[in-house]
């Protein structure tokens, strides 16, 4: 193993001791391949599935894996036709089985920081879906929570805003420049330093760069 892969799996292991005293699962994948399979071990069938809007999952392979799979109901936004029937969907993924998502930034102590637009992937998040699985390269990697939020602002949301097409300073400027515009898709921050059921979040680290 080369020196960086080394150091990552080492960083990734202190996170996951430091999740374990959160009552977050945590594990650590070198590659994608493994962590897709490790993602979907976790599925039963008859399961209901749902998921946030995400890069990680995509460049990961987890979604083609998950629209393959003939044991599960997978709850899929692209196949929505209405902005009401994205928001039926959304109300229906807060009941489901397992939720996956990725998470904008890990703190080393072991805590996630999120920001939505919308908000439906955060709530998902603080309660409903029986279980939450994180998919993350170590790239999200951060050393305190104002890192990431600093992260969010930086990293995260400007090349988000540019893929959801919103007429927003960061989108047009490459800068965050707090705004109250009305495209922003900086909404609501959850910082999850706790998982009140004790591994209902699972939280599975990449040695990879994925997302934004
Ligand atoms: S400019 Fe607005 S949308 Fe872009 S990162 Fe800043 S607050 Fe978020």
């Amino acid at each position: 193993m080369n020196p960086k892969s080394t150091y990552q799996k080492t960083l990734a292991e202190t996170i996951i001791k430091n999740m374990q005293k959160r009552q977050i699962e945590a594990c650590y994948c070198e590659t994608s391949k493994e962590a897709v399979e490790k993602a979907s071990s976790y599925l039963t069938k008859g399961a209901v599935v749902s998921f946030g809007g995400s890069m990680t999952l995509s460049e990961c392979g987890l979604m083609d894996s998950l629209k393959a799979n003939p044991d599960i109901t997978l709850l899929d936004r692209s196949l929505c036709k209405t902005p009401e029937e994205i928001t039926e969907l959304y109300h229906k993924a807060l009941n489901s089985d397992f939720y996956f998502m990725s998470s904008n930034a890990i703190t080393t102590d072991g805590k996630l920081v999120n920001t939505d637009g919308t908000g439906n992937r955060t709530a998902a998040l603080i309660y409903g879906p029986k279980n939450v699985i994180i998919l993350a390269g170590m790239n999200k990697v951060v050393k305190d929570e104002a890192a990431g939020l600093a992260r969010i602002h930086e990293k995260a949301a400007p090349p988000n805003s540019v893929r959801l097409n919103r007429n927003t300073p960061c989108a047009n400027t490459g800068i965050c420049a707090d705004c109250q515009n009305p495209d922003c898709i900086c909404c609501e921050t959850v910082i999850t330093r706790r998982s009140a059921i004790p591994n209902r979040i699972k939280v599975i680290l990449i040695g990879e760069e994925l997302g934004y």
